[in-house]
């Protein structure tokens, strides 16, 4: 059977930075689920479709074929077989996916994705909903969360240090709007699973989060 680390947590508490080095360290597929939200995301923005439109966003989410590769251990989304790798990083295509997320069709086609990958190779994947929905089996869980101010601070660093315009102001609302969306909504809302470790990153650097990921993970899998 194929083994896992379900990574969960709100926006920016370092979810895919962390996932990638430890799935490195362990010789696992690092699967971003996030990415597919945001595939899917750029998909509707693409065509025109309202985030408000559910009629549209669920006729159009049937018809959007994403899947992952992966080249040099890097993720490629593939949204129509176009690598989107480089259009969804923006706050537009993040507030679209958190808002197009809540609807349960768009979920249950990613969620189905991710579960047939879980099942073909060892990963660690990282998201919302992976160890309550995608994988509620999986022995390794951990819940890795910051504060709102650093979480926003890391976003805002990111997106200068790529030399885009950002207003951590803005950047904070912004995160806090999407935790409450993602903590709230009706389906597969953000929430600790039972049996995972929580990890509070604020005041930790990289390094310590991953070690304290493989520790669990030596003493689970
Ligand atoms: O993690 P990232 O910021 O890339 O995710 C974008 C959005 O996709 C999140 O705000 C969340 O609403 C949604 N998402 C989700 N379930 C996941 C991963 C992401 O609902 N497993």
């Amino acid at each position: 059977m194929s083994r896992s680390v379900a990574i969960d947590g709100p926006a920016g508490a370092g979810k895919s930075t962390i996932a990638k080095l430890v799935a490195k360290e362990l010789g696992f597929i690092y699967v971003d689920t996030g990415a597919m939200y945001r595939a899917m995301a750029l998909y509707l923005l693409r065509k025109g479709i309202d985030r408000n439109d559910t009629d549209g966003i669920e006729s159009a989410c049937e018809l959007a074929d994403i899947s992952l590769d992966y080249v040099d251990g890097q993720q490629i989304v593939l949204l129509m077989g176009e690598n989107v790798n480089g259009y969804i990083r923006t706050e537009e295509v993040g507030n679209m996916a958190s808002a197009s997320s809540v609807n349960p069709k768009v979920r249950e086609k990613l969620v189905s994705l991710q579960q047939k990958l879980a099942s073909e190779k060892d990963v660690v994947m990282d998201g919302r909903d992976i160890g309550t929905v995608v994988l509620p089996d999986s022995r390794c869980k951990i819940y890795l969360t910051a504060s709102t101010a650093v979480r926003a601070k890391r976003r805002y660093d990111e997106l200068v240090a790529k030399g885009a315009d950002a207003d951590l102001a803005q950047i904070e609302a912004d995160i806090a709007e999407r935790d409450e969306r993602d903590m709230t909504r009706e389906h597969s809302p953000l929430r600790r699973a039972e049996d995972a470790v929580l990890i509070d990153s604020s005041d930790m650097t990289i390094e310590e989060v991953k070690d304290r990921i493989l520790e669990e993970a030596g003493k689970k899998l």
